[in-house]
Order: structure tokens, then sequence, then C-alpha cells
């Protein structure tokens, strides 16, 4: 399980320095989650902070 970013993000840069694994990056288009360091924020967090920050609500945990 990760957290994926759609294409709908405006790169609004919010969820960015939320990421206690530093797992969000700039893609080709728009932000992308590194699914190699995604622990959708066990240890850290009750719910994955990116989605709770995020104001478009475009980001799903697959
Ligand atoms: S769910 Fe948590 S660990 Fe995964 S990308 Fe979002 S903020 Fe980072
Ligand atoms: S908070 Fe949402 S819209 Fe903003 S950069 Fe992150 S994924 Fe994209």
């Amino acid at each position: 399980m990760t957290a994926v970013i759609e294409v709908s993000c405006i790169n609004c840069d919010m969820c960015v320095p939320e990421c206690p694994n530093q797992a969000i990056f700039m893609g080709a288009q728009h932000y992308q989650v590194d699914a190699e360091l995604c622990t959708e924020c066990e240890g850290f967090y009750d719910n994955p902070t990116c989605i709770a920050v995020c104001p478009i609500d475009c980001i799903e945990i697959v």
C-alpha cells in the first residue's frame, strides 16, 4: 500500500514538507510518491498526512 498522487495535482506544495519520509517528489508534470519510501505515515500519524493536507483531495491509498 502506498499513497498515489493523481494527475489533477496542482503542485501547491502543501503535502511535500508534511511527509515524514520525504517520499513526495516532483515528477514530470506533478508531484509523485516514491512507493519505496511511503509507509502511509505509520509510526508518525494515525492517517496519511499528505491526504489530510491536500486541498483538492487528489491523493489516494492504493
Ligand atoms: S502517506 Fe505519509 S509517508 Fe506516504 S507519501 Fe503521504 S505523507 Fe508521505
Ligand atoms: S497537496 Fe495535493 S495538490 Fe498540493 S502538491 Fe500535494 S498532491 Fe498536489
